[in-house]
C-alpha cells in the first residue's frame, strides 16, 4: 500500500523543509475560507446548469456549421445561456472574438460615436486597451482617430472608486462610462460587484441614458452576482480566462442590453449581419463544456490563490488580496520587490506546467503592452490564464500576478516550485 503524503511528495521533489511545513499548515489554516469558495462554486455550477437546461441545449447543437453559419441553433442556445448567467437581455460567446481586448473593443466601437467621450471611472484601463483608445496623435483605427474623446476619473488613494467625483466627471459629451473590475497590472484592489454597483447607481443618478460598460475579465463567477444585475449595460471578457473553463480554445463573450450587444456584434462581424453570421465549425460542444466546467475550475483556482496567499504572507510578502479577504476575481497579486524575484517566481511556475515545463520564461514586450513582461504558462491553450499561470510587467512594484489552475493540487505544486526557484537563486 502506498502511504505517501503530500508532504512526502514535496520532499521527494527536494522542496525545503520550511516550505513543506508551510504547505501542510496552509491546508489547515485556510480550510474554512476554501470551503466557502467551494460553496460559491457549487451555487455558480447550478446557475450555469440551469442556464444551459433552460436554453434547451441538445446534442444536435454540437454539429458544425460552416460558411456564414446562418441559423446556427447551437450558437443561439449558447448566446442565450450566457444571457441567463448574467441575468441580462442578451449575450454571446464566440470563437471569432480573438480575445478579451477584442470583445471590449467591439463594445466600445459599437457604442461610441464621433463627438462623444468615454469616461473611465476606475483610473487607467488595462494596458491593451490604451492603444484602442488612442491618444493625442490620433493614430488610424483608434477611438481618438474616429473623433471619440477619452477622460478618466482616477481611483482614490486607497484604490477605490471616487464615487463623490463621478457627478463632476460626467460632462455632457460622455457617451459611455467604463469600469474595470480586476486590477490588471496595477497595484490596486480589484473592485467587488457591490462597489461597482454603488458607482453605477451614482452614474445613473446623474446620467440615466449613458451606456455603462464593465471590463469583467477574471471576475466572472467569482461572486454570486455579476455587474449586469446592477445596471451595467454591457460586460465582456475572454474565453481563455474564467468563462472558457480551460476548455475553450479561444474566444470572447459579451452580455448585457440587447441593443448594445447587437451593436458590438456588428463591429465584430458587420452591420446588418452581426447577430446572424458566425459559423461554429463544431466548436459549440467545447465552448459549452468549458462554460459548464467553469465554476468548478474557477473554484480550484481560487482555492489555490487563498492557499498561496497565506504561505506568501508567512514568508513576509505583501499580497493582495490577503488570504482571507473577500475576492472578486481569480488574481493573486504578490509584491516581489525585484525583477530577479519576478523572473525566478515565473520560472518556478513554468516548471509546474503540464506542457513546456522545461521552457525558460524570458521577459519580452508583448503586442499591446508597453513594458517587458515575464510570463509563465505551461498551458494547453496558448496564453490561457484560467490555467495555472503567472506574469508581471518588469516595473515597480515588481509584482507577479498568479492566477488560474485547473486543479487546486496543481496550484499548490506551482507555488512550491516558485518558492524553491527563488531560494535556489538566494532570493528568498
Ligand atoms: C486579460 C485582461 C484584458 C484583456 O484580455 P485579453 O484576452 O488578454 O485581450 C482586459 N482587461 C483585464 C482587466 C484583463 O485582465
Amino acid at each position: 500500500m502506498n502511504t505517501m503524503t503530500f508532504c512526502d511528495y514535496l520532499r521527494s521533489l527536494r522542496i525545503d523543509g520550511d516550505f513543506v511545513e508551510l504547505a501542510a499548515k496552509a491546508g489547515e489554516v485556510t480550510r474554512e475560507v476554501r470551503e466557502a469558495v467551494r460553496e460559491r462554486a457549487a451555487l455558480n455550477q447550478w446557475k450555469v446548469l440551469e442556464a444551459l437546461q433552460s436554453a434547451g441545449l441538445m446534442e444536435g447543437h454540437f454539429f458544425p456549421t460552416t460558411g456564414y453559419g446562418l441559423g446556427d441553433m447551437g450558437r443561439e442556445v449558447l448566446d442565450e445561456a450566457v444571457a441567463k448567467i448574467f441575468r441580462a437581455e442578451a449575450g454571446c460567446m464566440r470563437w471569432q472574438i480573438a480575445s478579451g481586448t477584442h470583445a471590449l473593443t467591439a463594445a466600445l466601437f459599437g457604442t461610441l460615436a464621433p463627438g462623444k467621450s468615454m469616461l473611465s471611472i476606475t483610473g487607467a484601463p488595462y494596458d491593451t486597451m490604451l492603444p484602442v483608445i488612442g491618444n493625442a496623435d490620433k493614430a488610424p483605427g483608434t477611438l481618438a482617430y474616429w473623433g471619440v474623446g477619452y477622460r478618466e476619473l482616477p481611483l482614490r488613494e486607497d484604490g477605490h472608486i471616487d464615487i463623490g467625483g463621478i457627478a463632476d466627471a460626467l460632462k455632457a459629451d460622455v457617451g459611455l462610462v467604463y469600469l474595470q473590475r480586476s486590477r490588471g497590472y496595477t497595484w490596486r484592489p480589484s473592485l467587488c460587484v457591490k462597489e461597482l454597483a454603488e458607482a453605477i447607481a451614482e452614474v445613473r443618478r446623474h446620467a440615466p441614458e449613458v451606456t455603462v460598460m464593465v471590463d469583467n475579465c477574471y471576475g466572472e463567477m467569482v461572486e454570486l452576482s455579476e455587474p449586469t444585475e446592477f445596471g451595467a449595460d454591457i460586460v465582456g471578457g475572454s474565453l481563455i480566462k474564467n468563462l472558457g473553463g480551460a476548455f475553450a480554445p479561444c474566444g470572447g463573450y459579451l452580455a448585457g442590453k440587447k441593443q448594445v450587444i447587437e451593436r458590438a456584434l456588428e463591429r465584430v462581424i458587420a452591420p446588418g449581419v452581426g447577430v446572424e453570421e458566425g459559423p461554429t465549425l463544431g466548436y459549440n460542444r467545447v465552448l459549452a463544456q468549458g462554460l459548464f466546467m467553469s465554476p468548478n475550475i474557477i473554484g480550484a483556482a481560487l482555492e489555490g490563490a487563498v492557499w498561496s496567499a497565506w504561505i506568501l504572507e508567512q514568508l513576509g510578502f505583501k499580497v493582495s488580496p490577503r488570504w482571507d479577504e473577500p475576492r472578486t476575481d481569480i488574481i493573486q497579486a504578490i509584491c516581489l520587490e525585484s525583477t530577479e524575484r519576478q523572473i525566478a517566481f515565473c520560472r518556478g511556475i513554468q516548471k509546474a506546467g503540464a506542457v513546456d515545463h522545461s521552457a525558460m520564461p524570458e521577459p519580452v514586450v508583448q503586442p499591446g503592452y508597453r513594458d517587458p513582461i515575464i510570463m509563465a504558462g505551461g498551458t494547453f491553450i496558448q496564453g490561457s490564464s484560467i490555467e495555472l499561470s503567472a506574469d508581471g510587467p518588469l516595473r515597480p512594484p515588481y509584482a507577479c500576478y498568479l492566477q488560474g489552475g485547473m486543479s487546486f493540487a496543481h496550484v499548490q505544486l506551482g507555488l512550491m516550485l516558485a518558492l524553491q526557484e527563488m531560494r535556489s537563486q538566494d532570493l528568498l
